[in-house]
């Protein structure tokens, strides 16, 4: 985004505008193909690099289709960012698949009904874990004020809430002037635009949520999601002028670096493995950074791995490599004689939680580690809870109490029949039908 102003154009145009800019200098040499990590695990694999990304390029200027083979590039993208430094065009290739997966979904969305599900799934899920102040403070937008910092939480990352309470308390030990806007009704938009095909839905999603961010004049608005990093500040990069700055929530802890390390009294004595993403490598380097402050902390090893982030939008677009890079990861862990496992984001904690059940490690997210060297009580992780129970009539037991407070009266049976694929965000899949507008009320929430 840019700063002061407003919307230039429709959606519709700025895309179309962004994808000729990117057909007009493409020279489809075929460099970012031939860096890509996920080239060689699918049906892209089997045409020449230049004429994979040729495709793509027709496809951006008006073609009516992709080959088979630039549509499985395209879809199978985990904006790891490897094809960004090699192009002589200074042309970013994770924006232009963006943008040809954009126009892909506008002809045939895999996913139509996807916000939907996704909400719905969302809202099952923190009302699961959280009790109502909680729930409503993530749910429910604050009055606008004026608010030197908005906290920006995405849409998923209410999956896996704990970590967000842990990022407030950092940020309250802090003493930040802040608000916090987040939930399915704050969306950045990339769900309409991306995967839904719907850019009118999206600009008015998009407009709707950075008008919230308004509300606050804040100076800056602290994001926690990489999906809405990237929507918002790459693919929409240019689309709305702003008076605030966008940045990640760890360049505004790197920026308080001194009165953090003022605060990491308490010894956290772990020797930890850590878990970060290629895509924004930054991001992962200021948590590596971080956990290098803490005392007591022996980081062993950092390892990166392919994607901006795990999950859905991620590295699970290249399952095969991201079950190789989980598998090395774990082993690392393992060979490293490391008793934490720390994770990233929320996809990425969602993903590894599961790995404690060995019993050799822990598994907790980097803002677990900053609330405990700052001498505080980590918020509880109820997602853990639960994926280490893997019993759903253990699951409903401690649950139930839960979504009652929190007004949501499910159905037992339907949430134990359902509930595995609601955590694992199987509507990214084109799955939870039963969350779907065809589904009736179900699931009475
Ligand atoms: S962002 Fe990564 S996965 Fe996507 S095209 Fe570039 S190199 Fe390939
Ligand atoms: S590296 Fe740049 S110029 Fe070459 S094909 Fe990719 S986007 Fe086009």
């Amino acid at each position: 985004m840019m700063p002061n102003g407003q919307t230039a154009a429709s959606l519709d145009d700025f895309l179309s505008t962004e994808s000729r800019a990117i057909a007009r200098d493409c020279t489809a040499c075929g460099k970012c193909v031939e860096v890509c990590p996920v080239v060689p695990f699918g049906l892209a694999a089997s045409a020449a690099p230049k004429d994979v990304v040729g495709s793509v390029i027709g496809f951006l200027n008006g073609a009516p289709s992709m080959t088979d083979q630039a549509d499985a590039w395209t879809s199978s993208c985990n904006g790891c960012g490897d094809c960004i430094p090699v192009c002589p065009e200074a042309i970013n290739p994770r924006k232009m698949l963006m943008l040809a997966a954009t126009k892909q979904s506008q002809t045939a969305s895999k996913t139509p009904e996807l916000f939907r599900r996704m909400a719905r799934a969302i809202k099952i899920m923190a009302a699961m874990q959280l009790i109502p102040a909680e729930f409503t403070r993530l749910f429910v937008p604050p009055r606008p004020r004026a608010a030197p910092i908005v906290f920006y939480l995405g849409c998923n990352a209410l999956r896996t809430p704990h970590l967000l309470f842990n990022a407030m308390q950092v940020l309250d030990g802090l003493e930040a002037d802040y608000e916090v806007v987040g939930g399915p009704s704050s969306c950045c938009g990339v769900i309409a635009t991306k995967w839904e095909g719907a850019t009118g839905t999206g600009q008015r999603v998009t407009n709707n949520t950075i008008s919230r961010f308004e509300g606050f004049q804040p100076e800056k608005v602290l994001n926690w999601c990489p999906t809405c990093e990237l929507h918002l500040g790459e693919t929409l990069q240019g689309y709305r002028k702003t008076n605030f700055s966008l940045d990640h929530i760890t360049a505004y802890l790197i920026s308080r670096i001194d009165d953090l390390a003022a605060q990491f009294r308490t010894p956290v004595r772990r020797r930890a493995v850590l878990h970060i993403h290629a895509g924004r490598s930054d991001v992962g380097r200021a948590v590596e950074r971080l956990l290098h402050l803490m005392p007591g902390l022996d980081l062993a090893e950092t390892v990166v791995e392919s994607g901006y982030t795990c999950g859905g939008s991620g590295c699970s677009k290249c399952p095969d490599l991201a079950a190789a890079e989980h598998a090395q990861l774990l082993e690392r862990v393992r060979a490293t004689g490391a008793d934490t496992l720390v994770t990233l984001y929320h996809g990425c904690h969602a993903t590894f939680v599961g790995a404690e059940k060995d019993g050799a490690f822990e598994v907790l997210n980097f803002t677990d580690l900053l609330v405990e060297a700052m001498g505080g009580q980590p918020h509880r992780d109820m997602l853990k809870t639960y994926r280490l129970a893997d019993d759903w009539h253990m699951i409903l037991d401690e649950a139930e109490p839960y979504l009652k407070a929190n007004g949501l009266h499910l159905d037992r049976d339907w949430l134990r029949q359902h509930g595995p694929d609601i955590f694992a965000s199987a509507e990214f899949r084109g799955g939870l039908d039963c969350l779907g507008s065809h589904a009736g009320e179900t699931a009475k929430n």
